[in-house]
């Protein structure tokens, strides 16, 4: 594809979820990458360990990113037991992102319960907080904009600003978010951020987080080309469904970006 461009894949969101068939999709459809999830490696621990993983790079010569956690994890919980756990699964996770020599990560900036104004107040403090230990992962990582309902914390380009560069980490932009979070104009506004080092393509109506393989929903595909053929960094198919949704929509990409 371009030259500073690396694309890889969600082998688990596209219901796949045996390691070696993973890497042999990536193999197939010449990737780069495989992104996995850390949630499915604390489930799991046989499903992903270091060790397999490291085989399985140096065998194909595909690398991987990670998906930080985020299942019933929550950095800016107001409850101080919750995020305190919060903060230790994320240091393992950085352990394993580390371990196995990640490319790059992914991390959610949690929810509230309620978007009342001393809530959000009282997220913001929590969110630093778990931050500050967070700051300077050896590995890099990318805070992902998530705000796909009012529940889910950080909204805006503003905030996501605020809170990536206050723990030195770069950001995840998600196409199909942003696109629910405010239409089109709003993917616009995560592209004036200067340090999107990752980005979670997948396609979406703009009313549920669809996960849509390239073209199937409403994106303006055009519209993005600009950004891509611009663009220095991972860029994960994050697409539900099958292997061929995966491959549909790395040909898809392909065909965008020709000439
Ligand atoms: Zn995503």
């Amino acid at each position: 594809m371009l030259k500073n461009m690396f694309v890889g894949y969600t082998p688990i969101s596209a219901n796949i979820l045996d390691l070696d068939e993973a890497f042999r999709l990536a193999v197939e459809l010449q990737l780069d990458f495989v992104e996995l999830a850390y949630d499915l490696q604390e489930i799991l621990p046989s499903s992903q360990p270091v060790q397999k993983v490291l085989e399985l790079k140096k065998a194909t010569g595909v690398g991987v990113t990670v998906h930080l956690p985020y299942l019933e994890l929550n950095l800016a919980s107001l409850f101080e037991g919750v995020r305190k756990v919060s903060v230790e699964r994320m240091q393992q996770a950085f352990e394993y992102t580390a371990s196995v020599d990640a490319l790059n990560s992914v991390l959610h900036g949690g929810r509230i319960p309620e978007r009342h104004p001393l809530i959000v107040q009282a997220a913001k403090g929590q969110l630093l907080k778990s931050l500050e230990v967070l700051k300077g992962p050896a590995i890099p990582v990318t805070l992902e904009n998530t705000h796909i309902n009012p529940l889910e914390f950080l909204k805006g380009k503003d905030e996501l600003e605020e809170m990536s560069r206050f723990a030195g980490f770069g950001v995840c932009l998600d196409v199909g978010h942003a696109l629910i979070e405010g239409g089109e104009e709003q993917i616009e506004a995560y592209w004036e951020l200067s340090h999107i080092t990752h980005l979670h393509l997948q396609d979406s109506l703009g009313l549920e987080d669809d996960h849509f393989a390239l073209g199937r929903g409403k994106i303006n595909w055009q519209n993005q080309k600009k950004h891509l053929e611009g663009f220095s960094g991972t860029v994960c198919l994050e697409i539900s469904g099958t292997a061929d949704d995966v491959r549909h929509s790395a040909a898809f990409l392909r065909e965008l970006l020709k000439d």
